[in-house]
């Protein structure tokens, strides 16, 4: 009879508001502080490691959102290496199980892994050594795939379960469960199998991947029981970002960027398509870098050679495509710059995540132009962490900064405007077309735009169609994420057709707007004078210019004045 999950009532437990499982008075504590330094060479736990590693030894199913490079491995490593028994980890890519088993190696911990590429006589020895009483694995990995289809393995499974040697189940990049997620993996979501078949093996689901539609489906599809979570934020304190105008000295621009600021470095440069990957890879090489591309259209075997030279050094530049990326655990990444922009600010968000993860300094660097603009780039005003979090639906105050993003290092002046009329205008548009559509379409409306969708919807016959007109994109944007950030206004998705696909839909929360409809609430927010300067239009921006900010680390941020020209071509639009 199969498990058909209900899409309510989930009993989540905030674990990281619980001070329980911070105490070092665990049966395990000192095992756990004397491996973490001679096994693993740590000299001490990062955020939420020890709070997770004693909930899952607790015998709970954990469910970890934890930013890339915040140090998930350990929190079934460090479990596996002192418990009794296999701990069995699904794990999507095999590149990155043999890292994994590398680095597991290196410290001495038995474990191994199984994969239907696997010569079959080499499949059995490893299923032989799991029925010995000797077994000497510790960590037992396997992709998904594996587990949909190989019988063999659950037999296996169920021989170490009753005998009580299936220590913990460990699902790695568990947002690939999620349809909404940004790497959905169908194999994925047969592993509720592994909770019905097992149900006294702790669960240990981990990802960096942070909505909450994401944590919904991951926590259904592996079944897992009263499941405590830990999150934390996923702000990058070490990551410096900026947004550059590009122009057709793009390459040369980075190319300087590069030898002023990153000389020798390594870095990941991000490009849309294979062509491009190759071309930039190409001008790099002439410019005197040691660059190579990697994108889906090169042989598996010449992509694992590239992977290996970078991991060696012997190349400090990747041009890519988005197919390199998961399975990259080169700590010392120093930039990442996007020569197009990303899918979505969660790709962005993750593949910015890949620079720094050694925790020391780095650069993220985006450049676009003016036909893709999308607001985050159009946004000159705030904090470019604000930006990115807001997504991840975490407040941040951009005090915290401290002017590590070309925003925030800006020096402008700026004027409080009285935004109330359009807040409630566009509260108001948001009710005439039903809440059925997206932020992007209202502000298309609210600006008065002909396009086809919004004549296909009659939205061109509304009152407030064109209401926005004499504003600025950014302005009528901004007040729109004010409103969605401050819960007036919240984004929900439907299912638009009967094949599953989703949009995003803006609504209104009505005790919130209540007031505000009313006349009983101002909104008032900050403009820099800049923006409403010169309206010609032009998109002459000059050549980015290193600005520099204090501090002997500093790295270049956008220059105000290209960026505000540039800015000012946008709105006139
Ligand atoms: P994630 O899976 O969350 O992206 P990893 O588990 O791959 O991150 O860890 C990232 C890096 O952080 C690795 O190089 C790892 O050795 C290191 N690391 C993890 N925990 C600690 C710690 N407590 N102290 C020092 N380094 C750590
Ligand atoms: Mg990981
Ligand atoms: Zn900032």
């Amino acid at each position: 009879e199969p498990y058909i999950p209900k899409y309510i009532d989930v009993n989540y437990i905030e674990g990281s508001n619980d001070k329980k499982w911070s105490s070092l008075s665990f049966p395990w504590t000192k095992k756990l502080e004397v491996n973490n330094k001679t096994i693993f060479g740590n000299h001490s736990f990062r955020p939420n490691q020890r709070e997770v590693i004693n909930a899952t030894m607790s015998g709970h199913d954990v469910f970890v959102l934890m930013p890339t490079g915040g140090g998930k491995s350990l929190t079934y490593q460090l479990p596996a290496y002192i418990c009794p028994g296999i701990t069995l980890v699904i794990s999507p890519l095999v590149s990155l199980i043999q890292d994994q088993i590398m680095h597991l190696s290196q410290a001495n911990i038995p474990a191994t892994y199984l994969s239907a590429n696997m010569e079959w006589t080499e499949q059995q020895d490893i299923f032989r050594e799991l029925c010995l009483d000797s077994c000497r694995y510790k960590l037992l990995y396997v992709t998904p795939e594996k587990v949909a289809k190989s019988d063999v393995l659950l037999r296996h499974l169920e021989k170490l379960y009753s005998r009580q040697l299936l220590a913990r189940i460990v699902i790695d990049e568990a947002h690939c469960v999620s349809q909404w997620g940004h790497d959905f993996r169908p194999d994925y979501q047969g592993l509720g199998i592994l909770k019905q078949k097992f149900p006294d093996t702790p669960v240990l689901a981990l990802t960096a991947t942070a909505t909450s539609s994401v944590k919904e489906d991951v926590v259904q599809a592996l079944g897992l029981v009263d499941c405590i979570i830990f999150r934390q934020s996923f702000n990058r304190p070490n990551l410096q970002y900026s947004v550059m105008p590009k122009t057709k000295k793009c390459v040369e621009d980075i190319d300087s960027f590069i030898k002023k600021f990153h000389r020798d470095d390594c870095g990941i440069i991000y490009c849309l398509s294979k062509m491009d990957c190759e071309k930039v890879a190409e001008k790099l090489k002439e410019y005197g870098h040691k660059a190579a591309f990697y994108h889906g259209g090169v042989d598996p075997s010449e992509r694992a050679y590239v992977q290996e030279q970078w991991s060696k050094d012997e190349i400090n530049i990747i041009c890519a495509t988005v197919a390199f990326g998961m399975g990259i655990n080169k700590p010392d990444v120093r930039f990442v710059i996007h020569h197009s922009l990303p899918k979505s600010i969660e790709g962005y968000h993750q593949e910015c995540g890949r620079a720094g993860r050694d925790g020391q300094l780095s650069s993220c660097v985006l450049y676009y132009n003016y036909s893709d603009y999308v607001s985050y780039c159009e946004n000159d005003v705030d904090c470019r962490r604000l930006l990115q979090l807001v997504h991840f639906g975490e407040k941040f105050d951009s005090g915290r900064c401290g002017k590590t993003c070309d925003n925030c290092s800006k020096v402008q002046s700026f004027i409080e405007k009285d935004c109330t009329l359009i807040a409630k205008q566009l509260v108001e548009l948001v009710k005439l077309v039903r809440q059925q559509f997206s932020a992007a379409h209202i502000l298309e409306v609210y600006r008065g735009s002909l396009n086809q969708f919004v004549k296909k919807h009659r939205h061109d016959s509304l009152s407030l169609h064109g209401a926005g007109k004499h504003l600025a994109k950014g302005e009528a944007s901004r007040v729109l994420r004010y409103l969605v950030t401050e819960d007036f206004l919240f984004e929900d998705v439907k299912k638009s057709d009967a094949y599953g696909s989703v949009s995003s839909v803006v609504k209104v929360n009505e005790s919130k707007v209540y007031n505000l409809c009313a006349g009983g609430q101002t909104i008032k927010l900050r403009f820099p004078t800049s923006t409403k300067s010169s309206k010609s239009g032009k998109n002459d921006a000059t050549p980015a210019k290193a600005l520099l900010t204090s501090g002997k680390n500093s790295l270049p941020l956008g220059d105000s004045s290209a960026q505000s020209q540039a800015e000012s071509g946008i709105s006139a639009k």
